[in-house]
Formats: structure tokens, C-alpha cells, sequence
């Protein structure tokens, strides 16, 4: 569970995970704090139990931030702090591969940051992020936030940005990806340079496909 390296980071299907979700003070994973942490089981496709805590930060939430994901300093001012969240939490998740929205470059980076300030070790729980697999399954997409999947496979989206919510779309999103990701990987664009899967991009020029091995792999073409 706890060791010195990340999991791996998995492009496919598994059945048995934990979908989870941070709600945060901004967008910087040096300097922000996380406020709340939501998680559900998932076993079999189904799920199974669910966690979830507001995180008193210990710091003003930004007006910005509250408007975003609607958690106030008074809600969070009789709330447990981190240090007595986080081991809850990754009791929770045990050795299921961790799956959520966009959490290899955000809230992975929150995580890892906060189990090396308190346990000097990162969990070593594989890794699925559906924004690339979102990416692959889903090209003609003009965006690939939550919302946008979730509109697409019309799912509810009320309550959005509340931690919870956002893993309960997140689980039903990977769900539907799940079935369309054989297909989509066969169809797949291969990089010439590192045989990684390219994925359509949008960049400040227009559409591109680009290296999923990005920053080591940084192989792009015009689309
Ligand atoms: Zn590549």
C-alpha cells in the first residue's frame, strides 16, 4: 500500500476499484489544501461502500474555491484535519487500483504530496485516469471534463464539484468508457516513436494528436 513509488498507470478496464475525488482550495498541488475526500468501492462493477469527509484545511477556502465546490469556512471549521483523514482514507482504498478524473496530473499529486509530509511514503495503488481513456473512446468530444461526460452519456449532473457526486459520475463515466475501450484500443493511433497510444488534442493552433506518453514521449502530429 504505502512504498517509495507510484503504481502503475493502467489504460484499460478492471472491475474491482476505487473511484475517488478531492475538493480543494485552488488549483496548485504545491500550495493548496484539500477540504474534502470522497471515495467509492467498487467491486464486480457494482458499488459496494462509500467514504467520505469534509477537511478542515486549516486556512481560509478562497472565495473562488467556494464558489466552485460550495464548501465554506463554517462548514469546515468543526471538521476533522488531514493528518486524521488521510489514514481512514487509504484504509479504505487498500490495494484496489485507484480510478478518478484527471488525477494523474491533480489530485494524485495532492495525495502524494500529503502521505509524504505525514507517512514519508506514497501509495503504490495502480492508477486509472478515464481523461485519457475519455480522450481515446471519445475523439469527437470538443472537451472532456466530467460534465462533458457525463452530459454525453446522459448522466444527472446535479451536485457536481461536491466530492461524492463528482466519484458517482466518475464511476458511471469509467463504466461506459469500459465497454467502449477494447474498441477504442484497436483503432488506436500507435506513436512511431515510443509505441504509446496518440490522443486528439486541442492546442492554441487547433486539433493535434499527441504522444499519451507525454512529457517523456512528447511525439505530436498534425490531425
Ligand atoms: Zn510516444
Amino acid at each position: 500500500m504505502l512504498g517509495n513509488q507510484q503504481g502503475k498507470s493502467l489504460r484499460r478496464y478492471v472491475p474491482d476499484y476505487v473511484v475517488y475525488d478531492l475538493e480543494t482550495t485552488g488549483t496548485s498541488c504545491k500550495r493548496d489544501k484539500i477540504v474534502e475526500i470522497a471515495a467509492i468501492k467498487v467491486i464486480g462493477g457494482k458499488a459496494t461502500e462509500e467514504f467520505s469527509s469534509l477537511v478542515n484545511p486549516e486556512c481560509p477556502i478562497p472565495y473562488g474555491a467556494s464558489q466552485v465546490n460550495g464548501i465554506t469556512d463554517e462548514m469546515v471549521a468543526g471538521e476533522p484535519v488531514l493528518h486524521d483523514v488521510l489514514p481512514r482514507f487509504l484504509e479504505f482504498v487498500g490495494e484496489l487500483p485507484l480510478v478518478g478524473h484527471n488525477i494523474i496530473s491533480f489530485d494524485m499529486k495532492f495525495i502524494y504530496r500529503e502521505c509524504r509530509e505525514v507517512f514519508k511514503k506514497i501509495p503504490d495503488n495502480d492508477l486509472v485516469d478515464t481523461l485519457p481513456l475519455a480522450r481515446l473512446c471519445l475523439p469527437e468530444l470538443a472537451h472532456h471534463r466530467l460534465t462533458d461526460l457525463a452530459e454525453h452519456y446522459h448522466l444527472s449532473t446535479a451536485g457536481a464539484h461536491r466530492a461524492l457526486k463528482d466519484c458517482q459520475m466518475t464511476m458511471q463515466v469509467y463504466e461506459e468508457l469500459g465497454k467502449a475501450l477494447a474498441g477504442a484500443m484497436k483503432q488506436a493511433k500507435t506513436c512511431p516513436r515510443c509505441g504509446g497510444i496518440l490522443e486528439l488534442r486541442n492546442g492554441r493552433y487547433g486539433r493535434f494528436w499527441g504522444c499519451s506518453g507525454y512529457p517523456s514521449c512528447r511525439y505530436t502530429e498534425n490531425a
